[in-house]
């Protein structure tokens, strides 16, 4: 009788084992090393090599940050001299 159970526990647990397993073979999330070793790019105003997460993007062109983004040219030839 006890050698029954024992069985059934065994089967169980080979079952639980093999369902454990097919989980550890799939792939993981997209978090790996890529994700660390991030792109350095160049801005555009100052030089500075910025991650691309933390840059600004404006026309195709890369800035380190908003203030280095070149204001947009105005055609109001305002000043005088
Ligand atoms: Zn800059």
């Amino acid at each position: 009788m006890i050698f029954r159970i024992l069985l059934l526990f065994l089967v169980i647990w080979g079952l639980l084992w093999l369902v454990r397993k097919q989980f550890a073979d799939k792939p993981g999330p997209e978090r790996t090393a890529e994700a660390d070793a991030e792109d350095m790019l160049v801005c555009e105003t100052c030089g500075v090599h910025t991650p691309r997460s933390l840059t600004v993007q404006v026309n195709g062109k890369t800035y380190c940050c908003h203030e280095h983004i070149p204001a947009p040219k105005s055609h109001d030839g305002a000043d005088d001299g």
